[in-house]
């Protein structure tokens, strides 16, 4: 595991450029130069060479942070901005109170335990044809879905394995010690031979691909490839939230295209984050609001019955900002919005 003394000439590799305060989610909202990257690294350069402790304050600034990756993907230096936060995360919480208690609650024996009271047998047919190992993910496996869509597509066998969570929470806390523990437990459970990690949340597959070397294929990307289409019984005006976490989004368009009587309108700014971030939407409830408010608008705008999207959490955050919007389109995940459809062979 790395310590953040180990990311000295990372840091340093940040030319003050400032371009990633013209991608920061939070800074767009605060203004805040410590809420950017390039405000961050200023700081952790200080505690690496002892000029400054890790302490509250600066740990204040590390909460301020979407994990969006949005910075890094936009820097020229190509620093990998997520990695170096979840570090100092980790050597700030790992002596106070409050991150033990963080850390006791995620353990396998809570936090581990809990989930295994959500784990049942789900109930997909298996076929034969491309071998996909599914990582369900911890979400959709407390809220399962009635009619899987699975079991609809032709020529798949899907194999499933007991995984753990993917981790993204543990990266979150700077809890690396448990991080460290699922990612091995999921990796061992590779253990056979397969096409394609087929996942249904975008911030499930982006941690998985961290520590996972292999292909990777989303739900809409499946569909897409299968040529599978939809019918609905009536008109229906959909939009579309891109989450932070997903990395190309090129299956929805023509997803879409292949499902009848539903109109695509693509929101300004469909790309720009929710706003939720598991605990960022806890430690910084104003900014957001203020994010998730922004969506909002630009989701009202479109006109749409539904919006949606491909992660779990994404979806808590674009139904934050609609609460109280009169007439606000439904959010949904694409599965669940799928299986409004009948498929059409
Ligand atoms: S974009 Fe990268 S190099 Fe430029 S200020 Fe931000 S972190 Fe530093
Ligand atoms: S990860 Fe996202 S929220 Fe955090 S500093 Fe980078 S752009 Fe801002």
């Amino acid at each position: 595991m790395n310590r953040l003394c180990d990311f000295k000439e990372e840091i340093n590799k940040c030319s003050k450029c400032g371009l990633c305060q013209s991608v920061c989610p939070v800074y767009k909202i605060t203004g805040n130069e410590c809420a950017v990257s390039r405000g961050k690294f200023v700081m952790l350069d200080g505690v690496v060479k002892g000029d400054l402790k890790l302490n509250e304050n600066v740990n204040k600034y590390l909460d301020m942070c979407l994990k969006c990756g949005k910075c890094s993907r936009f820097c020229p230096s190509s620093i990998d901005v997520c990695n170096i936060f979840e570090t100092a995360k980790y050597e700030y919480a790992k002596n106070t109170i409050l991150g033990k208690l963080i850390f006791f609650i995620e353990s396998k024996f809570v936090f581990g335990n809990f989930l295994k009271i959500f784990k049942r047998k789900s109930h997909i047919k298996k076929g034969q044809g491309l071998k996909l190992i599914y990582f369900k993910g911890c979400v959709n496996n407390i809220f399962p879905q009635k009619n899987n869509i699975l079991n609809e597509i032709p020529d798949i066998e899907i194999i499933e394995r007991d995984f753990d969570c993917c981790g993204q929470p543990f990266l979150s806390s700077g809890n690396l010690e448990r991080f460290e523990e699922v990612k091995n437990k999921n990796l061992s459970l590779l253990d056979c031979e397969f096409d394609y990690i087929l996942t249904n949340c975008a911030s499930c597959e982006s941690t998985l691909k961290k520590y996972i070397d292999a292909k990777f294929i989303n739900l809409g990307e499946l569909l897409v490839k299968k040529d599978m289409k939809f019918k609905f019984d009536k008109p229906i005006k959909v939009t579309f939230h891109k989450p932070c976490h997903l990395e190309n989004d090129n299956f929805i368009e023509p997803l879409l295209k292949n499902c009848e009587n539903i109109e695509y309108i693509k929101m300004d700014n469909y790309d720009d984050c929710c706003g939720f971030a598991g605990e960022f939407a806890i430690k910084n409830s104003k900014i957001s609001n203020e994010i998730a408010k922004k969506k909002a608008a630009n989701i009202i705008n479109t006109k749409a019955d539904y919006v949606i999207t491909v992660c779990p959490a994404c979806i808590i955050g674009l139904k934050k900002g609609l609460i109280g919007i009169k007439n606000a389109p439904k959010v949904l995940s694409l599965s669940e919005f799928l299986a409004f459809g009948k498929f059409s062979k």
